[in-house]
């Protein structure tokens, strides 16, 4: 007979001869695999379901052409796509992404990671991703907006409020999902729940800009407190400054938290008396510039160039908000050496394999990404469940189910850490927890 550990193994072997240079999807892949063998300890029927070499395969890629043209009228072509991952607890549900690294593995990997994580928030959604490796930074709102509206002429005959539901992810915010709402419209009908993320007064939900930061926020809270910590007067490094990063920004610092970083592509800023949080929405949002404008304006911030886990300082708390692989084994051994005792994870992926296994030879506390930034999508789950009743909660409902959704992210991770006597060791927790319901659900449903 097959143990659990041989049908795992195999199936990692045959997931990598298949999809040889899919790099970020294989090991998004490798590290929920890593966590599996006391599940399918515990049900030998996922091995005769052979449920592995399902899970990883997306049930439709969709890819297409999207030209338009730039400010000089010049044809520009670039590549969209949507990875409709799995459907086993509801409509594909995922954010889409605009950047020149997008390409079908790093979607492929989001996709995946999304089916857990969305499954962790306790709402009907299954996992879907999509983008394109448009770069709207430095285009023109005119540009950035006839782009949109290529894309959804296409992207429009796959989607639905029943059957996908894209929103945002880095390079799409409330501009490039009003403009995709507005083509959608003209070409289908007013259906608000076909998009979420969308801005107020057409549908969009309070909370839903501040989710996953608040979230994360919350999600690390509740690790603090069942380690009988709290986020009082920790010095804590962020990465990014982008939508996530600015909001967890403004969440720890109302904790009580002295955030002394924010960092974007080239640098990143160190602000010893906390980072400014109107000063860097300011920068950010509405000048659309660089952080060297915040340290330029802000006498107490200095910017450096390169990573921020360069950063030589004593650090308690860091909240990775940037993008995938930003921290690899020497920086995860620097932030250790630094001090650290807590990583949680604003962005998709932030940890490579190297730098987890630094967390756990170092009984560090680790939020993964698929809990810890859960809240976003949640909250896209609650915009839904407003469009269907064509009504809007207020900030506190919103916010208040929210917290909700992540202490109960937290909990299920933790007790399923505990029934696998896996200790503090959330990752494989949640990881275990949203596995046996997908597999769950699939095996109930046929053979899907
Ligand atoms: N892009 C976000 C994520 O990574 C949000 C997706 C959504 O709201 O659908 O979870």
């Amino acid at each position: 007979m097959t143990t659990a550990k041989e049908y795992i193994q195999a199936s990692f072997e045959a997931i990598k001869a298949r999809n040889p240079h899919e790099t970020e999807f294989l090991q998004a892949v490798e590290e929920l695999f890593n966590t599996l063998e006391p599940v399918f300890e515990a049900h030998p029927e996922y091995i005769t379901e052979n449920i592995l070499a399902r899970i990883v395969e997306p049930e439709r890629v969709i890819s297409f052409r999207v030209p338009w043209t730039d400010k000089d009228g010049k044809v520009q072509v670039n590549r969209g796509s949507r990875v409709q991952f799995n459907s086993a607890v509801g409509p594909y549900k995922g954010g889409l992404r605009f950047h020149p690294t997008v390409n079908q593995s790093i979607l492929k990997f989001l996709g995946f990671e999304q089916i857990f994580k969305n499954v962790l928030t306790g709402l009907p959604i299954g996992g879907g991703k999509g983008g394109s490796d448009f770069d709207p930074k430095g285009k023109t709102d005119a540009e950035v907006m006839r782009f949109c509206q290529s894309f959804m002429t296409e992207l429009q005959k796959y989607i639905g409020p029943s059957l996908d539901v894209p929103a945002g992810d880095i390079g799409v915010g409330g501009r490039e999902i009003g403009y995709m709402f507005g083509q959608y419209k003209r070409l289908r009908q007013f259906d608000a729940g076909v998009l979420t993320g969308k801005p107020l007064g057409f549908g969009g939900s309070l909370i839903r800009p501040e989710a996953t930061g608040y979230g994360l926020v919350y999600f690390a809270n509740e690790i603090l407190k069942a380690n009988d910590k709290s986020f009082q007067d920790q010095t804590v490094l962020i990465s990014g400054s982008g939508n996530v990063a600015q909001f967890a920004v403004q969440k720890a610092t109302e904790l009580g938290a002295k955030v002394i970083s924010v960092s974007d592509s080239n640098g990143y800023v160190i602000d010893e008396t906390g980072i400014d949080f109107d000063l860097l929405v300011d920068v950010k949002e509405k000048r659309r510039a660089r952080l060297t404008e915040y340290a330029a304006e802000k006498e107490t911030a200095q910017y450096f160039e390169g990573s921020v886990w360069n950063y030589q300082g004593h650090v308690d708390i860091a909240l990775p908000c940037a993008t995938q692989n930003e921290i690899d084994g020497e920086k995860a051994e620097r932030l250790v050496k630094n001090g650290a005792y807590l990583v949680a994870e604003g962005a998709n992926m932030p940890s490579n394999l190297d730098a987890i296994n630094v967390y756990k030879a170092n009984d560090v506390l680790y939020g993964l990404a698929k809990a810890a930034n859960a809240g976003g999508v949640a909250v896209s789950a609650l915009e839904m469940s407003q469009n269907s009743q064509r009504l809007s909660w207020t900030s506190e409902e919103v916010d208040s189910r929210l917290k909700d959704i992540m202490a109960n992210i937290f909990a299920t991770a933790k007790e399923t850490a505990e029934k696998y006597d896996l200790g503090k060791d959330y990752l494989a927790g949640a990881n275990i927890a949203a596995f046996e319901k997908i597999a769950g659900a699939m095996i109930a449903q046929g053979l899907v």
